[in-house]
């Protein structure tokens, strides 16, 4: 049981990108170690090589030189004689037909077969002639004026055996290079592959205990795992954000359904009672019917904000007198501000024409108008003026109402939310959410400024040519 398991285990460790690097780093480090190591060979052998052959050549073309100048073979001789190197260097005088006239040579060429060894005078040219492991005899031929023959030799060290020492010492040297490059692989491939594990186990994580809380750790090195690491941060953040607000909105609509349709089945009921009068059941069908309007109402605004929100609101674009537009809906809550004695105040520029919905925008200056009447306290003001500003168009709302608490200001816009000193007024808590889906889906932009117990401003900036 255990067998396949540990099998199993390897198996997944080779597929890693930790152990491919680190096969990686190891091949290269060793293929790195075996080239230096061959040029470093070749290099010294063809050193050698050229140093031997150079010392040889020298010593023909010197003795050369004494025989062509100073008096042939005798000369050459008495030259030889003189130095007394007899012992160095081999010396070979040949007529053309290859018979000797002087030979002075070392012992080791007198005991070594000289004629099986193929000393034979054939051309110009420097042969190296093996002659046992540890030593080779460099031979060079040259063709003097006269038509006779100069050999000059030299023994010199077997390469081989120059070389084996170095290339034992290669051996020797290489078995810790490969083990030091293996623990390097370990070492560098474990370090650089350290942020992912950390990312890997915080999404396991994620998904094992489902906190959305948990975020990957960052070592702020700045380097481009750093990076990841904080992007991957940031769409934690907003998933948790855009999770947490489903919750909230799903419980908010849930909550806030309930409420109508136990109104809803409540007076269904009394309708449905033996006892209940026709005028009874039938002002029980009329209520009815008043319910199930406001919960159609709370789902197609909830489902509008929805559509805006993807991008996919449908929008009937024309040219649209802003300042009518206004004036449309101050007119239609003249009631509601004169039974709240609030005084509504208009300044707003002409030929404010922009691409807009009409009933869309409409329908966002009818919130803002509501809104502001509703927190607005008896005997209040509210302001609305309009201004061009380049190419855009700058509407803003004004009352001295309750104003909104700074923690709420970022509240405000989100589907449902409702102030805690609003809760006594109607409302669902979305006109706003319209508002901000219907001016963003116009490509514009609005804001507040507000003050507790001071007021508020919505301000919205709608381009000219929205479209
Ligand atoms: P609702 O008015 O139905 O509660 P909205 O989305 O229109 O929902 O507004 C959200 C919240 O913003 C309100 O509950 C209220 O607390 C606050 N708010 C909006 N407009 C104003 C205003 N003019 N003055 C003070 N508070 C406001």
């Amino acid at each position: 049981m255990k067998k396949p398991q540990i099998q199993a285990g390897w198996r997944r460790r080779i597929r890693t990108i930790g152990f491919r690097l680190n096969l990686w780093y190891a091949s290269v480090f060793v293929l790195s170690a075996l080239a230096l190591f061959l040029v470093l060979y070749l290099g010294l052998q063809i050193a050698m090589a050229r140093k031997d052959q150079e010392v040889v050549t020298a010593r023909s073309k010197e003795l050369s030189t004494v025989y062509v100048g100073g008096g042939g073979a005798r000369g050459l001789r008495n030259y030889l004689d003189r130095e007394g190197n007899q012992a160095k260097y081999y010396v070979r005088l040949a007529d053309p037909l290859q018979n000797n006239i002087l030979v002075v040579a070392p012992d080791e060429w007198l005991t070594f077969n000289v004629r099986q060894a193929g000393l034979n005078i054939e051309a110009e040219a420097t042969l190296r002639i093996p002659k046992d492991e540890e030593k080779d005899f460099l031979l060079t031929t040259l063709r003097l004026p006269d038509g006779n023959w100069l050999q000059v030799g030299r023994s010199a060290n077997n390469r081989e055996i120059l070389l084996r020492p170095f290339r034992n010492l290669f051996l020797s040297v290489m078995v810790p290079i490969v083990l030091l490059g293996i623990l390097g692989g370990v070492l560098l491939s474990n370090r650089a592959m350290m942020p992912v594990r950390q990312i890997i186990a915080t999404a396991k994580s994620i998904i094992d205990t489902g906190n959305l809380g948990e975020r990957v750790p960052v070592r702020r090195v700045r380097d481009e795992m750093d990076e990841l690491a904080e992007v991957i941060n940031r769409v934690l953040e907003r998933n948790e954000c855009l999770i947490r607000s489903m919750r909230e909105s799903l419980d908010n609509v849930a909550h806030d359904l309930r409420t109508p349709l136990a109104r809803l089945r409540g007076i269904a009921e009394v309708g449905l009672t033996p006892t209940a009068t026709p005028s009874k059941a039938q002002e029980a069908l009329s209520d009815c019917l008043e319910e199930t309007d406001k919960v159609l109402t709370m789902l197609t605004t909830l489902l509008d904000v929805a559509e805006a929100e993807a991008g996919v609101m449908h929008l009937n674009i024309e040219m649209t007198d802003i300042r009518r537009l206004i004036l449309e809906v101050v007119e239609l809550y003249e009631c509601v501000a004169e039974d709240k004695e609030i005084s509504v105040t208009t300044l707003l520029a002409e030929n404010s024409n922009a691409r807009v919905d009409r009933v869309r925008m409409r329908q966002v200056f009818a919130n803002l108008l509501d809104n502001a009447l509703k927190y607005t306290p008896s005997r209040g003001n509210v302001s609305i003026r309009s201004r061009q500003e380049n190419q855009q168009i700058v509407v803003e709302i004004q009352d001295n109402g309750l104003g909104i608490a700074k923690n709420e200001q970022s509240r405000i816009w989100e589907r449902l939310f409702r102030g805690d000193k609003s809760r006594s007024q109607r409302g669902l808590g979305l006109g706003l959410s319209v508002v901000r889906a219907v001016v963003l889906a116009h490509g514009g932009e609005v804001t507040v400024e507000s003050e507790e117990g001071q007021g508020s401003i919505f301000r919205i900036h709608l381009s000219r040519s929205a479209s």
